[in-house]
């Protein structure tokens, strides 16, 4: 019997990457290998030395076709074997390692919003629905607008063995949130990119889009962001080391801007100051803050460990670039 190896891969594009993916048949007990593709259709190369190569990196099963089939999750080489330019898991793994013995974990929580057509899902075809205000957390059909969608993604990220630990419905109709962690950095990447592919797969079968715009929009309506928690083993075992990491992360301007510019496109509209949003520009952390740009949780200040959430990265940020500045800023000033 033969099954599908559907391989998955972040293209080129600028400046948000997208997702692609196409299928290989494999013959009983193939494994999946390395397979190439048209790297001038995906912002990934010139027409004239088109090709570039998929080298799998992490498989679990696929939940929607179900079966012997797989999900296939890839990294972009060049065909001389080098990381492509787009590679950002790539410029992850050696940071990962350097830092390993800190043991840092991640839970992110990625925001996204439903869109039919023009529109996000559960808005008016003309004028806006009620304010803000209902929506978060919200239940019945005048709150809550795509949970059949919703429910089935949770159920497939679970069959597939993904690290999800929870969902819950947002501020702004249409609005929803799952959480990835805590996992290692690669981990919770790997598992986020497959979550955003069976997001936009599970919608697709709907007719709805997800989009991981931070502020699909505009006006008196929040944003979509990926709260970064973090936490080394250290942070997990003392109050220190959580201050040593809040601070590590606003030492100086070029620190702050080196991390929000890395953030996600658009960072400035989302991050105004307000809609439970600090400044881009202005770093500050804080307990409880969900206006400051770090929060340490209440429950973290008493017990006087555990973790921060970064509350910074939009929605489409890169999960390999915000878990390698969160690895690398912190843990080289908690090495000190
Ligand atoms: P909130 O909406 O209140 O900001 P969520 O419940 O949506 O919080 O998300 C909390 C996240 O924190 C989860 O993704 C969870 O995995 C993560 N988390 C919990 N403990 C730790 C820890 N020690 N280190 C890193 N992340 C953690
Ligand atoms: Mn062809
Ligand atoms: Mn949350
Ligand atoms: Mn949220
Ligand atoms: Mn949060």
């Amino acid at each position: 019997m033969s099954f599908k190896a559907e391989y998955i891969w972040i293209d080129g594009t600028e400046p948000t990457a997208k997702l692609r993916s196409k299928t290989k048949v494999l013959t009983d007990g193939g494994q999946p290998g390395t397979w190439g593709f048209d790297g001038s259709s995906t912002n990934q190369a010139e027409g004239h030395a088109s090709d570039r190569v998929l080298v799998p990196v992490f498989t679990c099963p696929d939940p929607i076709r179900g079966g012997d089939d797989i999900l296939v999750l890839c990294e972009v080489e060049n065909v001389d074997g080098t990381p492509h330019a787009s590679n950002t898991r790539a410029v992850l793994r050696p940071i990962a390692e350097q830092f390993a013995a800190q043991e840092a974990i991640f839970g992110i929580e990625q925001e996204y919003t439903f869109f039919k057509g023009y529109r996000p899902l559960g808005f008016p075809e003309a004028g806006f629905p009620a304010p803000q205000g209902g929506y978060y957390c919200g239940v019945g059909a005048d709150e809550v607008f795509g949970r059949e969608v919703v429910e089935l993604h949770l159920d497939r990220c679970l069959a597939a063995g993904l690290a999800i630990c929870g969902i819950n419905a947002e501020v702004m109709p249409g609005q929803w949130e799952f959480q990835i962690g805590p996992v290692d950095g690669l981990t919770a990447s790997d598992h986020l990119w497959v979550a955003r592919y069976l997001l936009y797969r599970t919608a697709e079968e709907f007719g709805i889009s997800a989009t991981l715009d931070a502020k699909p929009v505009k006006g008196d309506w929040n944003g979509a962001g990926a709260h970064t928690n973090f936490s080394t083993k250290a942070m997990r075992e003392g109050y220190d080391a959580i201050i040593t990491a809040c601070e590590s992360l606003g030492a100086d301007q070029d620190k702050v801007l080196e991390h929000v510019g890395q953030y996600g496109h658009g960072i400035e509209e989302r991050l105004t100051g307000l809609h439970e949003t600090a400044p881009w520009n202005v770093y500050s952390y804080g307990v409880s803050d969900r206006g400051a740009s770090v929060r340490i949780p209440w429950q973290v200040e008493v017990d006087k460990k555990g973790y921060i959430e970064d509350r910074r990265p939009n929605a489409n940020v890169d999960p390999y670039v915000v878990t390698r500045l969160l690895i690398n800023t912190c843990c080289s000033a908690l090495e000190k």
